[in-house]
């Protein structure tokens, strides 16, 4: 199988393809074989200036132009994405790895929240306070100012995507930084938005050393707004810097979702789901279920089957159309597997399938299942983001909800249970941004996303997405 060509990317200012040209270079590679694929232009501090000077720039025309023709502009875009879907998914699987199927369906999720987004602008409203029948008193929403956007390397274009898309949709401008790994998916995403027509100064998108990168942006007069998905300790040092500048901050930061499934469910297809959501993307998903407490009396029940759906999943390159699950992202992910997966072992947990890299190059991990892990193993206290079903079982309700509320994460969380009082009680029990009750469903365009506790502030998509870009003026006119 001969992989497709990797295009050579860029940094992306003024709707310009900014190439190495004198600067330092990156190296990206496939996930699969470990091969250099190309050499990332490292942006300097004088094209960040550059930049930032054409955001606030356009910042003013952008945010002038009414929400309604903004709307449009966007839902343009969006349809150059599914019409672009084959490039944009191939760009994908072959820097960040995963099947290309879920390329492809990343890429379609991704043109319908940006759909989402666009119906958004419109909608931004404010409201008429009925004070007084002389003059006017009203609530307006203003779009915030230009934006700084940092994303990760697992949804390489669905999470810079709705960054872009809602911040436009309100009128704000944007560079982002997208991760250094997986470049080719973001610009292309990218160059969605400046074909459908936005100011050529109204998004860029640059590349480089994060940290100097996320500071010198930062520390501009002219972003008002930081909008950031990674890792808790990345995103507590940004808002640090934010924090300095009394800045406005979006923080996604990842969880450790608790997956509770009682004894009253079909069992079948708890496990079939379960086994689909945990290895979407090599487990690499912020939302994925990752702490399993199973009721005793069908807890070997199920360690049993999803032992058999793991070990039946075909692992290899994502561009083979047998693929089932691809490889992880980078050689850190591979570290923390066998950190983590020795500490669990260590501590007493039942390694029932996988537990080991897999094949001879790249960077491939076995579906793993770990059943019996206890609460004090490291794999039950960081976030795992690898292929690992970890399983424990539990007997009494209130236990496993003091269990799946004991950790400082609170991004998504499931259960399942046949009885709807129960079911209910655990909706609201279990402390979490986004809770699937009898669904690993826990996300949609139209419904908020984000966290509570550790896993962040602020939120993405729903109707409460375009706030986080926009501010509120009260006017009072005589
Ligand atoms: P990381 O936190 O170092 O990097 C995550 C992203 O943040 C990368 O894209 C990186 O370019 C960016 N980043 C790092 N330092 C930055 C800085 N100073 N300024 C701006 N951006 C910066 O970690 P990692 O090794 O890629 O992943 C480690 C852990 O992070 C994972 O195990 C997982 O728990 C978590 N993570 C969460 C998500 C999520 O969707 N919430 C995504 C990726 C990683």
């Amino acid at each position: 199988m001969s992989a497709p060509a990797y295009e050579q990317p860029y940094l992306l200012i003024n709707g310009e393809r900014v190439g190495r040209d004198g600067r330092d270079g990156l190296p990206v590679r496939n996930p699969s074989t470990g091969e250099v694929l190309a050499e990332l232009p490292v942006a300097t501090p004088s094209d960040l200036d550059r930049a930032i000077e054409l955001a606030g720039g356009a910042f003013r025309t952008w945010s002038a132009v009414p929400p309604v023709e903004r709307g449009k502009v966007l839902k343009r875009a969006a349809e150059l994405m599914r019409e672009r879907i084959e490039s944009i998914a191939t760009a994908i699987t072959l820097d960040e790895g995963k099947p290309l199927f879920e390329a492809r369906w990343e890429v379609s999720w991704t043109a319908d929240v940006v759909d989402w987004q666009a119906e958004e602008a419109r909608r931004s409203y404010g409201r008429v306070l009925p004070v007084s029948t002389k003059g006017r008193a009203l609530v307006v929403k203003e779009p915030v100012g230009p934006v700084a956007a940092f994303t990760p390397w697992n949804l390489p274009a669905f999470l810079p995507a709705r960054k872009i898309a809602t911040a436009l949709a309100a009128g704000c401008t944007c560079i982002i930084k997208p991760a250094e790994e997986t470049p080719l998916g973001a610009l292309k995403i990218a160059e969605c938005f400046l074909d459908a027509g936005i100011p050529r100064a109204a998004l860029a998108v640059v590349f480089g050393e994060p940290s100097m990168i996320s500071t010198h942006l930062i520390n501009s007069p002219v972003i008002r707004k930081i909008s950031f998905t990674g890792s808790t300790r990345v995103g507590t040092h940004l808002a640090e810097l934010s924090a300095r500048h009394v800045k406005r901050m979006t923080m996604e930061l990842g969880g450790h979702a608790p997956t509770v499934i009682f004894d009253d469910v079909d069992l079948d297809k708890v496990v079939a789901e379960a086994a689909a959501y945990k290895f979407m993307n090599a487990g690499q998903i912020c939302i994925a279920p990752t702490r399993f407490y199973v009721h005793e009396s069908v807890h070997d029940k199920f360690v049993k089957n999803i032992s058999e759906a793991a070990r039946s999943l075909v692992v290899g390159d994502g561009m083979d159309s047998a693929t089932q699950m691809g490889p992880l992202a980078n050689s850190r992910r591979m570290d923390a597997m066998e950190r983590l997966i020795d500490d669990a072992t260590r501590q007493g947990a039942d390694l029932i399938v996988g537990g080991s890299r897999t094949g001879n190059h790249g960077y491939f991990w076995q579906p793993t299942v770990l059943a019996n892990v206890p609460e004090s193993a490291a794999i039950m206290n960081e976030e795992p983001f690898g292929p690992v079903i970890v399983t424990s079982p539990f007997v009494d309700e209130d236990d496993v909800i003091a269990r799946s509320n004991r950790l400082g994460y609170g991004l998504a969380a499931f259960a399942f249970s046949g009885a709807s009082d129960r079911a209910n009680r655990l909706g609201s029990a279990i402390e979490a941004g986004m809770v699937g009750v009898n669904t690993f469903a826990a996300t949609m365009p139209e419904a908020p996303f984000g966290g509570v506790k550790d896993s962040g502030y602020g939120l993405e998509g729903g109707t409460e997405g375009i706030d986080a870009y926009l501010t509120t003026k009260f006017i009072h006119q005589l």
